[in-house]
């Protein structure tokens, strides 16, 4: 792989605290993906916003609106993990979809690229910047723009199981699956338009969980524990 879109839930990213972030989790993170961007592959990187705001779940206020606040939750955590980047010694862009004053820069792919193969780690924040998408279908738009030969998905769970393994103990995990069944068995992965997107642009996943040690590094070096979608 040259080229990957990293995607770390802001859940994981909270740790056992589930809202803000875990000092140390996003530290070493850093650390992991500096070892990565040193090998010479390229990192492109969208954070969820779940640590501070989900849209779907705030039933008092209009979606749109929502959506706008769960959008900015999203630039937060990219400043955030941003910083704590250069402090791990990588050089960084972050980029939203809509203008942020000086906070970021204005997406564009061309920008971007030129950004990663100059060894730059590149933020997508802002999600898509529409309401009722998410940050699982910003993922998957941006990978596929930017040409990444795979989605590496860091979540707060350490794979796809065949049932929920908090409610179901007998869960079984996957080492690897195919598109097509995630969206057939309803797997819920990544969310069904970002699952749908994949599916029709060839955009592979691997799944793993954030907070196992060194799940990153494992990954690019071939000891994965988590589970690959393919298509
Ligand atoms: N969001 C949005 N459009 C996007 C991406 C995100 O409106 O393109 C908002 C939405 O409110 C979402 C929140 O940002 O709930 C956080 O994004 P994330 O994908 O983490 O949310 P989740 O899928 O967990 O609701």
């Amino acid at each position: 792989m040259k080229r990957v879109l990293l995607k770390l839930s802001g859940e994981a990213l909270a740790g056992d605290k589930k809202t803000g972030f875990d000092e140390a989790t996003c530290a070493d993170a850093a650390r992991q993906v500096k070892t990565l961007v040193d090998e010479g592959l390229q990192v492109a990187i969208v954070i969820g916003g779940g640590n501070f705001w989900r849209g779907r779940t705030s039933e008092s206020m209009e979606r749109t609106k929502a959506d706008q606040i769960g959008m900015l939750a999203t630039v937060m955590n990219c400043i955030y993990v941003s910083d704590a980047f250069r402090t791990a010694g990588m050089e960084t862009e972050v980029y939203t979809p809509f203008v942020c004053g000086a906070f970021t820069e204005l997406f564009s792919k061309d920008k971007a690229v030129k950004a990663l193969d100059e060894g730059k780690v590149v933020f997508f924040a802002g999600g898509t910047g529409h309401p009722y998408f998410s940050t699982d279908t910003a993922t998957a738009l941006r990978a596929i723009e930017i040409e990444a030969d795979a989605i590496l998905l860091a979540k707060s769970i350490d794979g796809v199981y065949d049932s929920d393994p908090a409610v179901n103990e007998n869960a079984v995990k996957y080492d690897s699956i195919t598109m097509e069944e995630v969206l057939d068995q309803k797997l819920g992965v990544i969310d069904l338009t970002a699952t749908i997107m994949c599916l029709e642009n060839k955009m592979p996943l691997a799944v793993f969980g954030l907070n196992e040690e060194n799940s990153i590094e494992n990954l690019m070096k071939g000891e994965f524990n988590g589970t690959y979608v393919t298509v």
